[in-house]
């Protein structure tokens, strides 16, 4: 497909250097990645523990973890009850294992404590907001982790901002150089409209894996060139 083809009628490429705003940036994205469907990855306390394991490690480690505490830990009552150094064992391919054991516990007994329960269900009924902020009050819970809880497995339009996402959003301009990445969540959420969120997110961190590269981006083969104000082409 040659750039030209690429292009959505009307947007880079009609020889503008005005910024992309975040729509326009999402159907460029579109275009190159093809059309997503958000479907539920899996429920939303088994997202929670997952999203505290993979804190400052891959994906790839995070999800070893994870398996590993549920097959030692088939119910989560019985990972709340283990001592934190059973818990830590489990988890130790994902780093920081004596920070992330504990956390999880405290985070899973204050859920019970509130809810008499473990079940994140009820979060789908609350404006987001109030969700985001239900959340953020159990100990350790940030807005990213809140936001991959309630956009992943509750399927609300809450903006996950990684590193990736982060990076890519601010050579773009999408977010202004003082906008930190934590205030940046509620930037780029309001940048799109609810349904958008989601691929919005997805294609900000696809474009940040393969093409926005943090060392050296690859803006001779990025199809928003022609408008990124950090474009080195
Ligand atoms: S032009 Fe370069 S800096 Fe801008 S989004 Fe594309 S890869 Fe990133």
């Amino acid at each position: 497909m040659t750039e030209a083809e690429r292009q959505p009628s009307g947007g880079p490429g009609a020889g503008s250097r005005r910024p992309l705003a975040p729509h326009e940036v999402l159907q460029y994205l579109q275009v190159i990645y093809g059309p997503l469907r958000w479907t539920p990855r899996q429920e939303p306390v088994a997202e929670l523990v997952l999203t505290i394991l993979s804190q400052h490690t891959s994906d790839m480690n995070a999800r070893r973890a994870f398996e590993r505490l549920r097959e030692r830990f088939p119910s989560w009552e019985a990972l709340m009850a283990a001592p934190e150094a059973a818990i830590e064992e489990c988890i130790r391919t994902a780093g920081l294992s004596r920070q992330k054991a504990p956390r999880i516990k405290a985070v899973l007994e204050r859920i019970k404590e509130l809810r008499g329960d473990l079940d994140l269900g009820f979060l789908k009924q609350l404006p987001l907001a109030e969700a985001k902020q239900w959340l953020r009050a159990l100990p350790g819970v940030g807005p990213k982790t809140a936001a991959v809880v309630l956009c992943f497995s509750l399927g609300m339009p809450a903006m996950p901002v990684d590193t990736h996402v982060y990076r890519v959003a601010k050579r773009l301009g999408l977010v202004g150089p003082k906008v930190t990445v934590e205030q940046a969540h509620d930037v780029l959420e309001k940048g799109v409209t609810p349904e958008q969120v989601f691929p919005f997110h997805m294609y900000l961190i696809t474009h940040g894996r393969q093409v926005c590269k943090a060392q050296r981006p690859l803006c001779g083969q990025c199809v928003l060139s022609a408008r990124c104000p950090s474009s080195r082409v």
